[in-house]
Parts: structure tokens; C-alpha cells; sequence
């Protein structure tokens, strides 16, 4: 009998994410992940550099992290959180308000990035619904990013996700990114915007959009947007799903900003790369639009795991992690490093838009090729060879690593960005 391997056995009966099957190759099996490494199934070792998805920042498989779960597991594995509570959601709350910006209040649970952001958008929508106003419009910017479900779908504008379902779309005016020179014209068209349409909130990622390809907002321009929705009674929601939990050097993106969101979602690093789930946090203004003798006032939304006691006992670790002093230095020293980095690179000819902020470095590899999508997937393959994992992004060529990996580790990332600017 034939033995297959795992990338064979995949081909059966899995459909995977984000994946044109027809077009795409085999699927590696991953076997194994350490620290700020990933183990193939013959064994090859690949630096993770973008802490899978920007999940696994304090490292995979942290002891400190999965002893905990592992406790917790025999303990308490899973209840309903309608009607029930239980103790690592109740100390997770009370740890996570700690860091965040200080207007938050309140903490809704749910189970991914993109459910995060449907939660702020019906947070938003039905504030305004229950205070009686007729606000049915939200506000997004172009090539924003918040997620795969409708609602999530309808603010993000990345086409080719999207093309299918558009007519199904509640309804979004879109501004430009602010990005110093033409904030000014975005702050008009917005201007011309509030007086045409009622809208109800802004959802927006603060200061770096992600799968747009790390695109850098002005934190500027950001702030004098949010003030004038503050004026005008316009919900802010910020998307910290990418940004949230130091990857910017702060604890969250907002933090660099003036204006503070009412409203804040989060997942990816939140549980540490261990477990899926979410939360989007709002102030107390926010919660008491739906605090009320009136049944309907109150946000029927919930999921099944709903603040799954095992996910809450690894976020919790999480932020223990996250506000230690060790991985406050880790933070600062891979901060340095990209530091160091970007005045390596930024003077090559293929080098364009060198940026950094915190534990994220992006650039775009300026060369001419046939075809886009090639040049991304030869990229790919190149990183993948050196053993590096990087997911360009068409021709972005981005580093998000765990805030644990090494000063050798991300030395092995330059040297293969190097190299690729060599080849390319
Ligand atoms: C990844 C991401 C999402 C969606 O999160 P999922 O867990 O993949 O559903 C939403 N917003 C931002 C900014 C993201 O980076």
C-alpha cells in the first residue's frame, strides 16, 4: 500500500482559505511550531515572520501560555456564557480594560477578527436605532480591510474578495487614506459627506492598514477625522484586530492618537496565537444606549463560544506576557533592529516607501514584471527556500515576526530580503 503524505492527504477533501485550487500547488504540512519558528514535515525549519497572521507574537507554543490553558482545560472547558459567567472571562476583562484606552468600558465576546467588526458595526447601527435616529450609513476608508462575513465585507474594499456579494451590501461611503498631503481634501469630501448622508459610525484600522499591504495612515489626519465625528455624533470604531497588543510599540494603534474610538475590535494576537476569539469593547456611552426596560434595546447577538473559558484563560496569559518587562524589552529590541534595517535598505534602487512603526517594517520591491501575481508567488517561493516564511503582498514585501524571535532569526529575514533584492 502507497503511504501519502500529508500535502497528499490534504488534496481529498479540504478546501482552503483564500485558495484558487486550480491555480495553486500543494499545501505545506506544518508538523511543529517553537518560539518564533515553523517545522515541515521533512523537518525544514522556516522563521515565522509574520507570527502566522499576526497571532503568535509572545512565540508559539509559550509554556507560559499553554500551561495555563492545559490547567484551565480540566477545570472548566466550556459553558454558556448567556446567563452564565465564570472566572477567566471576569479576569480577563478586568486585565484588558487595564491596557486599554481609558474611555473603555464594556466587553462583548465573539469568535474571530470578522465577527469582532460585525459586533461594532451592529453596535453602531443600533445605538443610533435605539436613541431613535434615523442613521442607516457607515463610513469606511478605501482599501480598508475588516473581515470576510457581510457586514465586515460591505466596509472592506478589496474587490476580489468581494465581487460576488456587492449587491448584498449595506451601504458605505468610502474616503481616501489620509496620508499628510491631501488631508485637507479628505477632511472636505468628508465634510461634503455629513451633509448629504446620516451616517452612523466610522470604522477605520488605526495608523497601518494591513491587508491593504501595510499601508500608513497619518496619525494627523486620522485624529481630525475622528474629532469631527465626535461632533457629529458618529460612532468611532477602530479595527485593531492586526494593530491590537504592541505590534505598533504601544499596546494599540490608538494609543498614538488623540481621539479615542468608542468602540474597539480585537482578536488575532488576543489570544495569543493559541485559540480563536474576540472582543469588541465600547465605552459606557455606547452601552447604555442599549441598557434599558425595553427587551429590544438589548444587542441580540451571540455565539456558541461565546467567551470560551480556554481562549479567555490564554488571552488573559497573553496580556500577563504582553506587559511584562521582558517582552516590553523584546519589543524594544526588535524595534531597534527594523530600525537598523530600514537604514539599510531604504537608499537601493528596487527599495521604495521604506516604513516602520513598532515591530512592523514594509517596502515595495520596485521592479518590472510580467505579471503581478508571478512576482508575489515567486517572492513567496524564495523566502519559503531560505527558510523564511513572509507573505508579500503583491509586491509589498512586509515583516510582522513574534516579538520573541531572535537577533539571529531576524538577521536570517534581512540577509533573505537582501538577497531577494539581489534577484529580483
Ligand atoms: C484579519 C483581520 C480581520 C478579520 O479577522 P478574521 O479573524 O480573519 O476574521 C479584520 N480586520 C483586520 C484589520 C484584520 O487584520
Amino acid at each position: 500500500m502507497k503511504i501519502e503524505n500529508l500535502s497528499q492527504r490534504d488534496k481529498k477533501h479540504l478546501w482552503h482559505p483564500l485558495t484558487q485550487h486550480k491555480l495553486s500547488g500543494d499545501m505545506l504540512a506544518i508538523v511543529k511550531a517553537k518560539g518564533a519558528v515553523l517545522y515541515d514535515e521533512q523537518g525544514k525549519e522556516y522563521v515565522d515572520g509574520i507570527s502566522s497572521w499576526y497571532t503568535a507574537v509572545y512565540g508559539h507554543c509559550n509554556e507560559d501560555i499553554t500551561n495555563k490553558v492545559a490547567a484551565q482545560m480540566q477545570q472548566l472547558d466550556q459553558v454558556v456564557f448567556s446567563g452564565f459567567t465564570h472566572e477567566p472571562a471576569i479576569a480577563l476583562s478586568e486585565a484588558l480594560i487595564k491596557i486599554l484606552p481609558a474611555n473603555q468600558e464594556k466587553l462583548f465576546f465573539s469568535d474571530n477578527g470578522s465577527t469582532a467588526t460585525e459586533v461594532g458595526i451592529k453596535m453602531a447601527l443600533q445605538y443610533h436605532h435605539n436613541h431613535g435616529r434615523k442613521r442607516k450609513v457607515m463610513l469606511a476608508f478605501e482599501e480598508g480591510f475588516h473581515g470576510d462575513t457581510f457586514g465586515a465585507m460591505s466596509v472592506s474594499e478589496l474587490s476580489v474578495y468581494n465581487g460576488a456579494f456587492e449587491e448584498h451590501f449595506i451601504k458605505v461611503l468610502r474616503l481616501p487614506v489620509p496620508v499628510g498631503e491631501n488631508n485637507a481634501e479628505v477632511l472636505n469630501l468628508f465634510k461634503k459627506f455629513i451633509s448629504e448622508e446620516n451616517l452612523a459610525g466610522f470604522i477605520y484600522e488605526p495608523l497601518i492598514q494591513g491587508a491593504a499591504g501595510m499601508k500608513f495612515v497619518d496619525p494627523e489626519g486620522l485624529d481630525q477625522i475622528l474629532k469631527i465625528c465626535k461632533e457629529n455624533k458618529i460612532l468611532t470604531i477602530a479595527d485593531e484586530v492586526m494593530t491590537g497588543f504592541g505590534k505598533t510599540g504601544k499596546n494599540f494603534a490608538s494609543d498614538y492618537l488623540q481621539n479615542k474610538p468608542d468602540i474597539i475590535c480585537m482578536s488575532k494576537a488576543l489570544t495569543a496565537g493559541l485559540l480563536p476569539m474576540a472582543v469588541t469593547s465600547c465605552t459606557a456611552e455606547v452601552f447604555n444606549a442599549f441598557y434599558s426596560d425595553e427587551l429590544s434595546k438589548g444587542l441580540f447577538h451571540g455565539h456558541t463560544y461565546t467567551a470560551n473559558p480556554l481562549a479567555c484563560t490564554a488571552a488573559l496569559a497573553g496580556i500577563e506576557l504582553l506587559t511584562s518587562k521582558q517582552m516590553q524589552e523584546n519589543i524594544k529590541r526588535v524595534i531597534d533592529s527594523h530600525k537598523a534595517f530600514k537604514k539599510r535598505i531604504q537608499g537601493h534602487p528596487k527599495v521604495k516607501n521604506t516604513r516602520h512603526l513598532g515591530t512592523i517594517i514594509a517596502f515595495e520591491l520596485d521592479v518590472k514584471m510580467e505579471r503581478y501575481g508571478s512576482l508575489r508567488n515567486r517572492l513567496f517561493e524564495h523566502f519559503m527556500s531560505q527558510g523564511i516564511f513572509l507573505r508579500p503582498l503583491g509586491n509589498t514585501i512586509y515583516i510582522a515576526a513574534p516579538y520573541i524571535t531572535t537577533n539571529e532569526q531576524l538577521e536570517k529575514i534581512y540577509l533573505s530580503i537582501e538577497a531577494a533584492l539581489d534577484k529580483f
